[in-house]
This record gives structure tokens, C-alpha cells and sequence, in this order.
């Protein structure tokens, strides 16, 4: 799960790191007096989970409370990458002298945290891996021992020359370290780092990610869900309990089992179209079930075909092809649906299927195929 820039930037200052202050406001009044209370000066940035909110138009310097005031009002309300900005964050302006970037994320195929540090922060690090990448250091950490003195001086030794520079990075690189395992990270990112005019290290970014199974352990972290700011989309999926990530293709994928959902949308690219979201409906022919998938899938308006992937063991493909009819008959729907069903009844749940009015089949790749075609020439 994403949180906000300034709930970040509350587990970062518990870790020890330095972090300017700040506070929230979702009015342009409340932010003009945050602004008078932080001393004028301030920056308004847009709480959105999504990155590149400064080149969106997220990220403004206001001289004054009432420009901040101005910033806030032109902030909350935008919208950027889909999501609709409710809350700014108002932050003292800090002077820069330079931009680092410092990461970790869980490095998967490693099976373990991956330290990520550049000198040139502050802009995209995707776009300095690609055109710079020996501006990029990295440092795999064994999770048994945790990040080493020496690692974490390394890291910090790779920003900055100045040895007063060097050792407050090394600090805290270590306490992005704590602050990450404390609180069962994916991500936790720092972009900028800044140095001030003063000689001084600071965290003005924050970009956190939570591993949602570590919830149970983390009810404060929990806490910070914050449902305005997540696609309703996965508001939804997750009110039915479905697994479901939206992607941007026009194949709308409908599957029952993760696996059986991945080796889908490998099929899917194999034949040339782009799955629109995965989705994973569960072992149930539950109608209910059916009918929130669909909804989810026909409210994204790039979908222009639906495919229903099953594979019928315990779950009988006579029970779910009930719950597509049935669903079908709940909402209205214009996007065309290609089913293929196999396994236990199969033969009931074609029949059923046919009955209705669907293009039901049993082989994978024919109705693969099916759905890219009709996709495509949509
Ligand atoms: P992002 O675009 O979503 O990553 O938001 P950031 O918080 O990283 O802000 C984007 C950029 O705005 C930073 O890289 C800085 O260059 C600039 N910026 C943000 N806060 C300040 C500040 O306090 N002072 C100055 N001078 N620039 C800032
Ligand atoms: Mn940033």
C-alpha cells in the first residue's frame, strides 16, 4: 500500500531522520495559515500517491501565505495521473544546494533489501538508470545482519565528497534502513535529498510503500489507508475481495486463480493485445463476485473485450457460468465477452453459456486469440 508524502515523512522523523516541518490542509484557508504559522515562505505539494507530482504541476513555491493560499486553491482539486489532489502539504521553503537520491526497496529476484543511491536526484531515477547508470550505486543488504556500518558509509560516500556531508548521509541511510524494516517496507525512497546552504542533510521527499500482509503487526500503519486517494477501482475489488491491478491495455481479464491469471495475460501479449488489469475472482461462482468484476472491468473505458479465463476443479464451471449469466443480467453490459470454461461440468456450463447468448469454448489460446482480435479492432 502507498502512503502519503507526509505520512512518510511522520516514519521517516520517528527513525531520526532529518525532515523539515510541515502540515496538512484541505482548504486553501487552512494552508494560508499554516503558511502564516510556518513563517511565510512555504512549499504546497499536492498529497497524491503518485510520483512526478512537480512536473504536474504539484510542487509549488509561494512567497507569502496568501500565494500559498493561491497554491492551494489551484492544488486541491487537480488532478494528477487520475487521482484528485484532497489534501497539500505545507512545508517551509528549504534553499538547495544539491539533490540527491537514497532507496531501498525489497529486491525480489535477491530475496532481499536493495540500497539504491545517486548524486543526481531529484529527477526521475528510472530515467538516470537508463541514460546514466553509473550514476547509481548499489548495495544488497543480508537481511540476517541487517545494512553494516560500512555499507551505509559507502552509500553516503558515493554522494557527497565533504566528510561533514558523508557523515550525516551514512546516518541516515542507516535510519531509512531502520525505518524500512520497522515498519515491513516494499519501497522507501528519499528524492530529493537535499544539502542546504548551511551544510545541512534533509529528507524534502518521502515515498513510502507497505507491505499490506505485515498489517496485522502494523494497526498504526494500517491507519494510514486512506480510501480517497486510491483508484475506486481497487476501493472496490477490495470491498469484494478480489485481487485486481489495473494495467493499461484493452483486455479485460477476468480469471479464477492468480496463476491461471498471470499465464493469461502472457497469453494475451503472446498474441499481440495488452491485458487491461489482472484479475483474480477466487475459487467462487459466487454471482456477487462475478458482477463486482465485471463492474470493475466495464468502468475502465480503455477495456473493449472481456475475457473469462476458468479452470474448472473444485470450483464447477456450471456454477460460474450461472454467475455470468446471472451477472450479465444484473448490470448492462456493451463490451463483448469471450468465455472459455474447462474442467469439472463443463459441457452444463457451455450449454448454459450458449443458451444465453455467449461465445463460450474450452481451449485457452482460441479464445485468447478471440479476445485480442475483437480488442483490436475495436
Ligand atoms: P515530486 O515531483 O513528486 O517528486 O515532488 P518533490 O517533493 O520531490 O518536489 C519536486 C522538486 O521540487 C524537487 O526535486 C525540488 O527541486 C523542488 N522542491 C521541492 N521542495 C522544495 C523546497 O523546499 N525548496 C526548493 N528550492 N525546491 C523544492
Ligand atoms: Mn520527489
Amino acid at each position: 500500500m502507498d502512503i502519503h508524502e507526509y505520512q512518510a515523512k511522520e516514519l521517516f522523523t520517528e527513525a531520526g531522520i532529518p525532515v523539515p516541518p510541515g502540515e496538512v490542509a484541505t482548504t486553501a484557508d487552512e494552508a494560508e495559515d499554516i503558511a502564516r504559522r510556518l513563517g511565510g515562505r512555504v512549499v504546497v505539494k499536492a498529497q497524491v500517491h503518485a510520483g512526478g507530482r512537480g512536473k504536474a504541476g504539484g510542487v509549488k513555491l509561494a512567497d507569502s501565505p496568501e500565494a500559498a493560499r493561491e497554491y492551494a486553491s489551484a492544488i486541491l482539486g487537480m488532478e494528477i495521473k487520475e487521482l484528485i489532489v484532497k489534501k497539500v502539504l505545507v512545508t517551509p521553503v528549504e534553499d538547495i544546494v544539491s539533490e540527491a537520491y537514497v532507496g531501498v526497496l525489497i529486491d525480489r529476484a535477491n530475496q532481499a533489501p536493495l540500497f539504491m543511491v545517486s548524486p543526481e536526484g531529484g529527477v526521475d531515477i528510472e530515467q538516470v538508470a537508463e541514460t546514466n547508470p553509473d550514476a547509481i550505486r548499489k548495495q544488497s543488504v543480508d537481511p540476517r545482519y541487517g545494512l553494516l556500518p560500512h555499507q551505509a558509509y559507502a552509500l553516503a560516500d558515493f554522494l557527497y565528497d565533504d566528510p561533514k556531508l558523508v557523515r550525516q548521509a551514512t546516518k541516515i541511510v542507516g535510519q531509512l534502513y531502520d525505518a524500512f524494516t520497522k515498519n515491513s517496507c516494499s519501497l522507501a525512497e528519499i528524492n530529493p535529498l537535499i544539502v542546504t546552504p548551511q551544510g545541512e542533510v534533509k529528507a524534502i521527499d518521502a515515498k513510502v510503500s507497505i507491505d499490506e500482509n505485515a498489517f496485522y503487526r502494523l494497526p498504526r500503519v494500517e491507519a494510514y489507508r486512506d480510501l480517497d486517494a486510491e483508484p475506486e477501482s481497487e476501493s472496490r475489488a477490495r470491498e469484494a475481495e478480489l485481487s485486481y491491478v489495473k494495467l493499461d491495455g484493452n483486455v479485460g481479464c477476468c480469471v479464477n486463480g492468480a496463476g491461471l491469471a498471470m499465464a493469461t495475460m502472457d497469453l494475451v501479449k503472446y498474441y499481440g493485445g495488452e491485458p487491461a488489469n489482472f484479475l483474480d475472482i477466487g475459487g467462487s461462482s459466487n454471482p456477487d463476485k462475478v458482477v463486482a468484476a465485471l463492474q470493475i472491468i466495464t468502468a475502465d473505458p480503455s477495456v473493449k473485450a472481456i475475457l473469462f479465463n476458468i479452470f474448472g476443479g473444485i470450483t464447477r464451471c456450471d456454477d460460474v457460468a450461472n454467475g455470468i449469466v446471472e451477472a450479465t443480467r444484473r448490470i448492462d453490459i456493451k463490451t463483448p465477452i469471450v468465455i472459455r470454461l474447462t474442467g469439472t461440468n463443463e459441457a452444463e456450463a457451455l450449454e448454459i453459456l450458449g443458451e444465453a447468448g455467449f461465445s463460450a469454448h474450452t481451449s485457452m489460446d482460441e479464445v485468447v486469440q478471440k479476445a485480442v482480435q475483437i480488442a483490436a479492432q475495436a
